[in-house]
């Protein structure tokens, strides 16, 4: 989903598409389902990466043309076949795109901060030397003497 991608701080995330094809009692073929996930957006407060729940629900009848489309009961969005294209994940794609937030952002930029500081801690401490490191040098160097 290239477009919906465009529009994220990254390319991580999964979107779960669950979808059912069936023909109605109207002998109309039908396609309903939902598509639903985690994407990634930059919060508009503290630029920092913020999770952004992604939902589209379909309700489609596929029809041949725009007459058959304007014909179909209220409850259907149409879905054109032309040919044998059948535009299905970028209209999915325009749902998603369409549940995306105006502006995403943390609820309490405070808490991401913090996680922030988490982050550093635990790197400070990686760049610190291994006790044991230290002992094997030393070690090492009685080894020598
Ligand atoms: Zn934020």
């Amino acid at each position: 989903m290239p477009r919906l991608a465009s529009l994220l701080a990254d390319g991580s995330g999964d979107i779960l598409v669950s979808l059912q094809f069936a023909l109605d009692e109207q002998r109309l073929r039908t396609v309903s389902g939902s598509a639903r996930g985690t994407v990634t957006q930059t919060c508009q407060r503290c630029l920092e990466p913020v999770a952004v729940e992604v939902e589209a629900n379909v309700n489609l009848a596929m029809v041949l043309n725009e007459e058959q489309a304007k014909n179909l009961p209220r409850y259907y969005d149409p879905l054109i076949v032309e040919a044998e294209d059948v535009e299905l994940l970028s209209l999915i794609e325009d749902e998603l795109i369409l549940s995306l937030p105006l502006v995403a952002y943390h609820d309490d930029c405070s808490i991401q901060t913090s996680f922030g500081d988490a982050d550093e801690a635990a790197r400070t401490q990686e760049t610190k030397p291994n006790p044991f490191s230290v002992l094997a040098e030393l070690k090492q160097k009685a080894d020598k003497s």
